[in-house]
């Protein structure tokens, strides 16, 4: 909550939905800033468990490396972690769930710790504006000396966007159908998209 510039009315989970570059990871960041919330990133996750070197970030790094999705049992148990040790006035989910059978764990896991989902927010863009954000993303972080990601180069991303096509778009029917999905255009600047996702957590809230 510390350094939050407003307030919910009430605790709000969110999923933010998107293709690798839709900017899932920034606007989640912006959201933790502006309302308090909590992100859950799996990606972040994983990513540290690679870094710090234990068996299971090990075993992640190279399918990772490669833009395939890491198992489902995986994510899954990083996500339940979390759920049952952190309390928040709400999540928002960046990159989980990102297959049907991590949807369905969600749905338990929400119910379990008795908690609803109350959002799922589609960010739209082109692909052609996914290749050049990642790829601007790669240059940036050479330039300025930092590390860049393995799985942020042209080939990678090429996986990363048929993974995304192939197993996680279906999701977009799937909370379609269970009546909580918005869409954002999320191809203008990063201030007004942002205005925009606040707006629709605020009304969930509401
Ligand atoms: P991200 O930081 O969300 O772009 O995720 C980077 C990579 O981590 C993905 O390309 C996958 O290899 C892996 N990953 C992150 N979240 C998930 C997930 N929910 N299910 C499977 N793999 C994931």
């Amino acid at each position: 909550m510390d350094g939050a510039t407003d307030s919910l009315t009430r605790t709000v989970n969110v999923i933010l939905l998107g293709p690798p570059g839709a900017g899932k990871g920034t606007q989640a960041e912006i959201l933790v800033k502006d309302l308090g919330m909590v992100q859950l990133s799996t990606g972040d996750m994983l990513r540290e468990a690679k870094d710090s070197g234990t068996e299971m970030g090990k075993r992640v790094a190279e399918v990772m490396a490669r833009g395939e999705l890491v198992t489902d049992e995986i994510v899954i148990g990083l996500i339940e972690e979390k759920l049952t040790s952190v309390k928040a006035n709400g999540f928002i989910f960046d990159g989980f769930p990102r297959t049907l059978a991590q949807a369905d764990a969600l749905n338990a896991l929400l119910e379990k710790t008795g908690q609803t989902l109350d959002v799922v927010i589609e960010l739209q863009v082109n692909d052609e504006i996914l290749v050049e954000r990642i790829v601007g993303r790669a240059e940036q972080a050479k330039a300025a000396g930092k590390p860049v990601r393995a799985d942020d180069n042209e080939e990678s991303l090429k996986f990363r966007l048929m993974e995304y096509y192939k197993k996680t778009a279906p999701l977009i029917g799937y909370y379609h159908a269970k009546g909580n999905l918005q869409h954002v255009d999320a191809m203008g600047a990063i201030d007004s998209i942002a205005g925009d996702l606040s707006a629709i957590v605020k009304t969930a809230t509401a």
